[in-house]
């Protein structure tokens, strides 16, 4: 029997066999209805479930590995031998953290070196310790290890982290200030490149602001070809949803970053998004009335191959008038996306026709998420991507904190040279979290939180 870190949306019966404790990941998120009868039927058969709480407190390995003998005895030796295996793994990432500044200041003063942070006060999931809410410190730390460029998330589908007229604004405004202007004083002060980074369209659990409700109440938010109404997801095609999305980029490019950043151009899937809305919109740009709906538009290879048209326009479209107004009104802004890996793979899948983007000169900077890779499948992705990205600024994000395989230092260094082998103008890690802050050694003064990597781990095996 093995113990497993998982993510309260990744749970099902056939995991649940496997193991014999499930703690939860990613927060204080309630497990959904779902996965709740599964864990009621798994703590049935003797399964241990720790609670959100417990998970939170318990933030570097050893901490958790020391819950986890309390909660699971009968696995004292297992747990033993992984805390030698971490302790030796943490030597190991302080000598490498050791030669990373130096290795990373081998890239020149042109390339980019960015450090994405999701939470837009300070680095998520380090023991949710208010220090590390303090930009200052925070870039003072990163231009020592390197780095010369911050991409920050200050907002999402339904909420702002700064002073807006346009996005609800989250409370923390109040509270904590204005997170664009904190961290617009920390990066010149430090010499960084501000990277302002919304999530359009999408407001996940924790991100809901009560506007948001009420406008997926209203009938806003997208329809799966099933009907199945979206909680989380606004329809990207509904013209009061489009007028948000640009209203509120050329809000933040006003705020005068370096750039901004357009994360979820795109839509939520395949089989999105089938409301009303969309069917008349159809209609009209394709001249074709659909009878059968949505089946003739997935089946009919005609009707499909223009559907499929119609929503890689949406998106286009969409983009196009951001960079025209942003252009004309924050000019020098620059404009960046972060998109799907493959330009015409899972990319065309969710109607990201990035390549286009580039080609029409619309994008400064691209950032196709190249999460999870070894090397050798980073370089094989490059290989597609650069000829894509021309005329761009090309920066991928690599994914260290995460990735299974890029869980040290040297592997990510590893990364780096892969892209500076295939000529590419820099990169973005992902993302400024306990895991990256004590893998590169970032602040060992403070003793960085080994927080946990967020993918289902089995860390027993
Ligand atoms: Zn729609």
């Amino acid at each position: 029997m093995d113990a497993l870190l998982v993510g309260a949306d990744e749970l099902d019966a056939h995991i649940l066999e496997n193991v014999a404790l499930v703690a939860p990941i990613g927060g204080k998120r309630k497990y959904p209805q779902k996965a709740m009868s599964l864990i009621r039927q798994f703590k049935s058969r003797g399964g241990v479930v720790l609670s959100s709480d417990e998970r939170l407190a318990a933030v570097t390995h050893r901490q958790l590995f020391s819950l986890l003998v309390k909660r699971l005895p009968k696995l004292k030796d297992v747990f033993a031998q992984k805390i030698a295996e971490d302790d030796a793994q943490r030597k190991k990432d302080a000598e490498a953290a050791a030669r990373f500044p130096a290795f990373m200041l081998e890239g020149g003063a042109d390339e980019f070196r960015g450090m994405c942070c999701h939470t837009a006060y300070g680095p998520e999931r380090v023991g949710n310790d208010p220090k590390w809410e303090n930009w200052d410190e925070n870039c003072r730390i990163l231009k020592a290890a390197g780095f010369n460029a911050l991409s920050v998330n200050v907002a999402r589908g339904g909420i702002a982290f700064y002073e807006s007229k346009v996005l609800p604004m989250s409370p923390e405004v109040k509270t904590k200030g204005d997170s664009i202007e904190l961290i617009k004083k920390a990066c010149e002060k430090h010499g960084m490149k501000f990277i302002a980074w919304k999530v359009c369209f999408y407001s996940r659990v924790g991100m809901k602001t009560p506007a948001f409700e009420k406008w997926i109440a209203d009938g806003r938010g997208a329809i799966s070809s099933n009907g199945e109404r979206n909680g989380e997801w606004l329809c990207p095609v509904r013209p009061e949803n489009r007028a948000l999305e640009i209203e509120a980029l050329v809000e933040l490019a006003k705020r005068r970053p370096y750039a901004i950043s357009l994360d979820y151009i795109r839509y939520h899937g395949t089989g999105w998004c089938f409301c009303d809305h969309c069917r008349k919109a159809f209609e009209e740009h394709s001249g074709e009335k659909v009878s059968n709906w949505p089946k003739d538009v997935l089946n009919n290879p005609k009707l499909n191959g223009k559907w499929e048209a119609f929503r890689r326009n949406n998106i286009t479209s969409l983009v196009r008038e951001v960079v025209r107004r942003v252009r004309a009104e924050a000019p020098g802004v620059k404009i960046r996306a972060d998109v799907f890996r493959r330009p015409n793979g899972e990319a065309l899948t969710v109607a990201q026709e990035w390549s286009l983007w580039c080609r029409e000169g619309l994008m400064d900077i691209i950032s196709p998420m190249d999460g999870t890779s070894t090397p050798g499948e980073l370089a094989g992705l490059l290989k597609d991507q650069i000829p894509a990205a021309a005329g761009t600024t090309f920066m991928p994000t690599y994914y260290p904190s995460l990735s299974k395989r890029t869980s040290n230092a040297d592997d990510f260094m590893d990364m780096i040279r892969v892209g500076r082998k295939a000529g590419v103008n820099g990169f973005c890690a992902f993302t400024f979290d306990g895991r990256l802050i004590e893998m590169l050694g970032l602040d060992e003064k403070r003793k960085a939180a080994r927080a946990i990597k967020r993918v289902p781990v089995n860390l027993f095996r």
